[in-house]
């Protein structure tokens, strides 16, 4: 079966591409358009030549799936079919609707002519899978928007609208950009060409602007910490000044280049883990999610007024709950400064500035929630507090109601006790800035139903966030691997690395930030109040002495203007400290510690060994239901970098022989997986 329609409507063929979901180019797609292309080419009734997608969605591209089989590299390759169109005697026009996607877009720039939905996206994404566009994109796109405009589109991969591209000066990307039904507009448009000739083929065309280049690429290379493939874009585009068949060529040559690039089966694996992440058993195709329309939020300090947002951003009606009337306007107040910062910065329209407000009720009653199909507590971590907002919660709430709680360390399987509906009550963890993170723990309680689960990840897709379920246990899957590799990084500094060492070491590795930077920027009030409680609880918990005097200095971080490194003026910019190294030394010699010297390598692989080490013991007592989502619980929601596929994939990359040998060198006696699948050569999944 080919995966294309042709109709003749008057003189126009009008080829669909169809091969749902997205009308990738698979094989099947391609040889059914060069089998209906060739077709209309040699039809004497036919004129012109329109090529839409079915489903609303012109292509979104490659076929993932195909990736690495013989059919990726079969005739008629993606290059072939776009030669086919930019060479055709007669005029071929691309209804763009839907998702125009990496090459799907290609394929429409081989075309004469473009004519889109205003709302239709459009992008070259392919950088996020560490690769280029391979099929001209790199050289036509700059011919049609100017250099700058396509470099920032193949760089950063994101979608624009086709009424956003239609108003960027000078472009020659669409033809004609309309909000009517785009398919009979192309139609329209192919018959009022009538016989123009020579047909204008992009590759034709000069880059007619010289632009610099270099400010994006000082920012690429500073954001990308380390990820080449929008670098290597870049060098492509720069190309598109010089002559079309030398920058094709070159653009080949990176492409294959890419495909093998470790950063791109790094982010191939992360991709297809967020897929996979959505998987849950008990949760199929026939288990129904429950109606969310409306939603409430107990607790409206820095997480409730975060999780509030995510509901309003996405159209879904909140209820903002609190126990004072003190509190709940600090927090409307918090989500009101939110939005008008982003209007400000251009980031946010006025008018969905206010729709979003209108969107968000207050109250100070349990009793005003009660129709509510979700209901998200956000209060105070203390299972006292907790007990008493879920003892109301069970009283008010309609049946079928969703009760669930954003605890970072208590154990749900016991608030869910706290109601007569145990079956209703979930984890949804969420990360701070609730609003900016994308990853959303759902945490699986004993006694949590499966269609509950399967209305936590459909609401999770709702408001854009990067689901991953979890079992009950202290810290779930991200804050209990964090404890590990915070404890790691104090060992490293108890035995003589610098905070600057860690972080730039870890930093070079990919992270956005080490952990004492990291540390600095959230406050070590945090954690101190923690460890305080901690000590308190358990007088033989190890203490972390270096920490403690630290925030007995009152140096908690950025906000006091010095913590693990010194903060002058205001400014952000972390400096090393004189009076973190007196500590320090002062610390070694009280303990008559030797210092060690670490290498940058030695730093990396024993934080994040300490992570895989942690992670093999969650996904042993099956806290996490495989590796690869522990991969997504570190990319979305702890800096882990990307290209690296997570904790879980670097650690087989690296072997697990060799994190097993490491770990036991420095003292530390492997998670049981670990050392099993080690010594059978298996891997995590
Ligand atoms: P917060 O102190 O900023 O806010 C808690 C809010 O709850 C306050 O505004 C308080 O007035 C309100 N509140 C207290 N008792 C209440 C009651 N009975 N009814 C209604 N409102 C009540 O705390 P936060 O940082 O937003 O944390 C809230 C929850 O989220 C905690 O369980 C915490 O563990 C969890 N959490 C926090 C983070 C984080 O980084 N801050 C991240 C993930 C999860």
């Amino acid at each position: 079966m080919l995966s294309t329609h042709y109709a003749v409507t008057g003189n126009v063929a009008v080829i669909s591409l169809d091969h749902p979901p997205v009308n990738g180019l698979a094989l099947a797609a391609r040889q059914g358009l060069l089998r209906d292309v060739t077709r209309a080419l040699e039809s004497s009734e036919i004129g012109s030549i329109v090529l839409t997608g079915n489903g609303r969605i012109f292509s979104a591209g490659a076929d993932i799936t195909e990736f690495g089989t013989p059919d990726a590299l079969a005739e008629p390759s993606l290059r072939t079919l776009i030669e086919a169109l930019e060479d055709a005697p007669k005029p071929v026009v691309a209804a763009i609707d839907g998702v125009c996607f990496g090459g799907g877009l290609e394929l429409a720039l081989g075309a004469h002519y473009r004519v889109a939905a205003a709302a239709a996206r459009i992008a070259l994404p392919e950088v996020k899978l560490g690769l280029v566009p391979g099929a001209g994109g790199t050289q036509r796109l700059p011919r049609v928007l100017g250099l700058r405009a396509a470099a920032d589109m193949i760089t950063d991969g994101a979608a624009r609208t086709a009424a956003v591209l239609a108003e960027l000066p000078g472009q020659k990307l669409l033809d004609l950009v309309v909000d009517t039904d785009v398919e009979s507009a192309a139609v329209r448009f192919a018959e009022s060409l009538g016989n123009s000739v020579p047909l204008p083929r992009i590759r034709d065309l000069t880059v007619d602007r010289d632009e610099d280049l270099a400010p994006l690429r000082a920012t690429l290379a500073k954001r990308g910490r380390g990820l080449r493939a929008p670098l290597v874009a870049l060098d492509l585009v720069e190309q598109a000044r010089g002559p079309f068949s030398d920058g094709t060529s070159a653009e080949r040559a990176a492409f294959t280049q890419l495909v093998d690039d470790g950063q791109s089966a790094g982010l191939r694996h992360a991709f297809f883990a967020e897929r996979a992440a959505q998987n849950v058993p008990g949760v199929t195709k026939d288990t129904t999610a429950r109606t969310v329309s409306k939603v409430a939020v107990v607790g409206a300090g820095t997480m409730g007024t975060g999780i509030a947002m995510n509901f309003l951003n996405a159209g879904i009606p909140v209820a903002l709950s609190e126990s004072s009337r003190e509190a709940l306007l600090r927090g409307v107040a918090t989500i009101r400064r939110t939005y008008e910062a982003q209007v400000e910065k251009g980031r946010l329209a006025y008018t969905a500035f206010v729709d979003r407000m209108s969107l968000l009720e207050t109250s100070l009653e349990y009793a005003d929630l009660a129709s509510c199909d979700l209901v998200i507590e956000a209060v105070f971590e203390d299972m006292d507090v907790k007990r008493a907002v879920f003892t109301e919660l069970d009283a008010v709430m309609k049946p079928g109601a969703i009760l669930a709680s954003n605890t970072s360390t208590l154990d749900i399987d016991l608030i869910a006790e706290f109601t007569r509906r145990p079956s209703d009550v979930v984890g949804l963890h969420f990360f701070s800035p609730a609003n900016v993170m994308s990853l959303l723990e759902i945490v699986r309680p004993k006694k949590v139903s499966d269609e509950v689960l399967a209305t936590a990840l459909e609401v999770a897709r709702r408001i854009g966030k990067v689901p991953v379920v979890a079992g009950v246990c202290d810290g779930f899957i991200g804050n209990r691997m964090l404890a590990r590799y915070r404890r790691a990084a104090d060992d490293l500094l108890e035995a003589g690395a610098s905070p600057g060492q860690i972080d730039s070491a870890i930093e070079q590795f990919g992270y956005a930030m080490g952990p004492y930077r990291a540390s600095d920027l959230s406050g070590g009030d945090i954690g101190w109040a923690v460890r305080k409680r901690q000590y308190l609880e358990n007088p033989d918990v190890r203490r972390n002495e270096i920490a403690d005097e630290l925030c007995e200095m009152g140096r908690f971080g950025q906000k006091t203007g010095a913590g693990w490194y010194d903060y002058e003026d205001g400014r952000r910019d972390a400096v090393p400290s004189p009076v973190v190294a007196e500590l320090l030394a002062s610390y070694y010699q009280r303990n008559g510690i030797r210092p060690q010297s670490y290498s940058a390598e030695s730093i990396v692989q024993r934080l994040v060994f300490s992570l895989v080490d942690e992670g093999a013991r969650i996904l042993e007592e099956g806290i996490a239901l495989r590796a690869s989502d522990i991969d997504v619980v570190y990319i979305a929601g702890y800096g882990f970098p990307r290209y690296r596929g997570g904790p879980m994939y670097y650690a087989e990359t690296v072997g697990l022989s060799t994190v097993e040998a490491a770990l036991r060198a420095d003292g530390i006696e492997p998670a049981p997986l670990l050392v099993e699948l080690a010594r059978d050569g298996r891997t995590f999944d």
